[in-house]
């Protein structure tokens, strides 16, 4: 399977900004990896924007950044996946980091908008990851476990590979320049691999694990080359294209 290299623009750019930036890092990407695909996870307002630049560009995929786990209905400031479908995404992160701690979204909740996600036709990239506070407490084995649990609970035991992937993002490491070690992605990929693996026995395997926290043109190759890491989420490095592209082509 292709390694996921994946942008998450977070609450940046303006319609005019984002078409420029989707523009300029499709030309530079002309001649992508075999083996490497491209996701921006944009704001919104720029969705239909990036989209006509997207359109029938091998390689290239958009996605939201947040999805609400119902159809339609009087849900004031939620966006539907069919809402996301008609604005050009095929993907859609749940459970960033940003969303759990500020905006107070549960692992229940986010399991909920997970399956509904993918019922409803969206690949799904779920944020799990740890504060410092856990980690130096010895509780990252039974964060990530519970977050992974309740955020998979109710999606199909014959979810495909193709549509689910999970990225790992240390709380710690988002935005702060401070990057998880080789020996601490390692070891961490390797248990999210072994709970995915009881989860879903079958293709639990080939469910791609994306690393994120800090990800930038410079760390990119030694992070990528490592076992069970299968792509990258960027926040910051993502937001110039130049720099997205030296990641993608790490
Ligand atoms: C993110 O927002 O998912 C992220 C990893 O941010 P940054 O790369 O800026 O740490």
């Amino acid at each position: 399977m292709k390694k996921m290299m994946a942008a998450n623009w977070k609450m940046h750019k303006t319609r005019a900004e984002a078409q420029e930036s989707a523009a300029t890092l499709i030309a530079s990407l002309a001649a992508m990896p075999a083996d490497r695909e491209v996701v921006i996870f944009a704001p919104y307002t720029v969705l239909a924007d990036c989209a006509k630049e997207f359109e029938g560009k091998d390689g290239f995929s958009l996605g939201g950044q947040n999805v609400y786990s119902e159809d339609h209905g009087a849900f004031t400031g939620e966006i539907s996946p069919a809402m996301l479908r008609d604005a050009g995404c095929t993907h859609v992160l749940t459970g960033h980091s940003e969303r759990r701690a500020l905006f107070h979204e549960s692992s229940e909740a986010i399991g909920k908008k997970t399956a509904f996600a993918l019922q409803q036709g969206l690949k799904v990239t779920l944020c799990i990851g740890e504060t410092l506070e856990e980690r130096e407490t010895g509780k990252l084995e039974s964060v990530l476990g519970e977050q992974l649990a309740k955020g998979l609970a109710a999606v199909d035991d014959a979810v495909s590979e193709n549509d689910l992937s999970i990225a790992y993002e240390p709380v710690w490491a988002i935005g702060t320049g401070k990057v998880a070690g080789p020996a601490e992605i390692l070891a961490t990929h390797a248990i999210v691999r072994t709970l995915l693996v009881k989860r879903f026995p079958k293709q639990g395997k080939a469910i791609r694990i994306l690393y994120g926290g800090s990800v930038k043109p410079e760390n990119t190759p030694e992070i990528i080359g490592l076992d069970n890491v299968d792509g990258v989420l960027v926040g910051g490095a993502s937001l110039d294209a130049a720099s997205m592209r030296r990641i993608v082509l790490a």
